[in-house]
């Protein structure tokens, strides 16, 4: 493994290249414990590159799980994720044993990926481009002004270009949101991670987030998984929606035959219930 170590623009060039027929993500037999509670027992599914992916299901069945073990803040307990082809935190050795990467490995697919969480986790000792420029500098080695020039324009895309020296706590909610996509988009991620990004926001402020993530959603190819309540934002934005019970997938189909003509009991019922 001697070469591990790469220059920050030779990983970034690793990172964007790729086949085009291997999944972007892929879940292989993936198993989650916490404790003796078995969360994800066996899992397994694929999500094609540019692919837009909506998680439904009820409380508990196991959807924001499945986004922390990509974003590798849950430890795997069994199984393997693989992204874009490459293993993400454990991959199985030439003998056959499941082995765990080393956390440099890790953190090189690692960086592919963004996170956007409900509590948007902004910073509040920093200002909004601060927030939104830590990583670039620090994680992908630009320059400070690069970084804020990069900074400045996502401000604008998300009708934030006024407020980048202002701290958060002086934003409202939903402009807070705003700020946690730009710095997640920042990143320059192949994969985004939506976890209820509007649950914690008062209604009248849901919409400019959501028109936000609209923008990203027509004029990206990021590949994307949500979670989310908003039913027609998810029957919007993506290509397939995927209906998990007790973590597993009970139900798959694109979003107007699933929100449409529900085939599962379970299913129906959980719609019912939202819509
Ligand atoms: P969902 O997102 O579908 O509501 P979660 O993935 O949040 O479901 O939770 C699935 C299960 O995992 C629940 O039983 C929950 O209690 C459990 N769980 C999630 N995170 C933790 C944790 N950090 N420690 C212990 N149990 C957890």
């Amino acid at each position: 493994m001697s070469g591990a170590m790469s220059s920050p623009d030779l990983s970034k060039f690793a990172a964007t290249s790729g086949t085009s027929g291997t999944p972007r993500i892929v879940f292989e037999d993936v198993e989650k414990r916490f404790g003796k509670n078995v969360v994800l027992n066996g899992l397994g599914f694929e999500v094609a590159k540019g692919e837009r992916v909506t998680l439904i299901g009820p409380s508990g069945s196991g959807k924001t799980t499945i986004l922390r073990l990509l974003m590798t803040l849950e430890e795997l307990s069994g199984g393997y994720i693989y992204v874009d082809g490459e293993p993400l935190t454990h991959k199985k050795a030439d003998n056959g044993k499941r082995t765990a990467l080393r956390p440099k490995e890790v953190a090189l697919i690692r960086r592919r990926i963004g996170m956007v969480f409900q509590q948007f986790n902004l910073f509040p000792n920093m200002s909004v481009i601060e927030n939104i420029i830590e990583a670039p500098v620090h994680v992908l080695g630009q320059s400070k002004e690069e970084a804020r020039s990069k900074a400045q324009s996502l401000l604008d895309q998300v009708g934030l270009g006024d407020r980048g020296d202002e701290h958060p706590t002086r934003l409202s909610g939903g402009q807070q949101q705003r700020v946690a996509i730009a710095r997640a988009l920042a990143m320059e991620p192949e994969i985004l991670l939506l976890d209820e990004v509007t649950s914690a926001l008062d209604p009248e402020l849901v919409g400019d987030v959501l028109g936000v993530l609209r923008d990203v959603a027509n004029t990206t190819d990021i590949t994307m998984l949500l979670v989310t309540h908003e039913m027609q934002f998810a029957r919007d934005v993506s290509h397939r929606v995927m209906m998990f019970d007790e973590g597993h997938i009970i139900e798959e189909s694109a979003p107007d035959a699933m929100f449409s003509n529900p085939q599962h009991e379970r299913t129906k019922k959980f719609l019912q219930a939202i819509l």
